[in-house]
């Protein structure tokens, strides 16, 4: 890396990354202290492997909606455009393991889903674009690796 980026995640070697992990990108202090924690949750290694759209698309509804019966403090829970991974901005909480329980449970809860919240041309962008199957799919194989989501980078 040569020029250091205005994005934290153009500064990391994604070459040095072991996916799934989670990882705390950065927190960011208001004017009243209210702090942001944004966390990088990598579902798959980069450059090597993605999730397909409609199952990346239904995970994230399943996850926005899931999430929050689990965890208050949620700001936005929302995909990478490379298909590898998710942002999770979470304010005045720095419990990582906290966190990283959360993200089990909400998987925990893909997998038990009959169905995709809000999948309808009124709630949703692309509604056509959906797949609890692939949905499941990502959050079986991510619940499977558990163990290793603190370990970021190869060791
Ligand atoms: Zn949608």
């Amino acid at each position: 890396m040569t020029k250091k980026m205005n994005v934290e995640s153009f500064n990391l070697d994604h070459t040095k990354v072991k996916a799934p992990y989670v990882r705390l990108v950065g927190v960011t202090e208001g004017v009243n202290g209210d702090k942001v924690y944004k966390y990088d949750i990598r579902f798959k290694q980069p450059n090597r492997e993605h999730m397909d759209m409609p199952g990346l698309h239904s995970l994230e509804h399943l996850m926005a909606e899931n999430i929050r019966n689990h965890m208050d403090n949620v700001l936005d829970i929302g995909p990478m455009g490379c298909q590898t991974g998710f942002y999770l901005s979470i304010f005045n909480n720095n419990n990582y393991d906290m966190i990283v329980d959360t993200i089990e449970k909400t998987l925990q809860d893909v997998l038990e889903a009959d169905e995709v919240p809000a999948c309808n041309e009124v709630q949703c962008g692309w509604a056509a674009s959906h797949s609890l199957d692939g949905a499941k799919e990502i959050a079986k194989e991510m619940l499977a690796h558990r163990k290793e989501w603190h370990q970021v980078f190869v060791e």
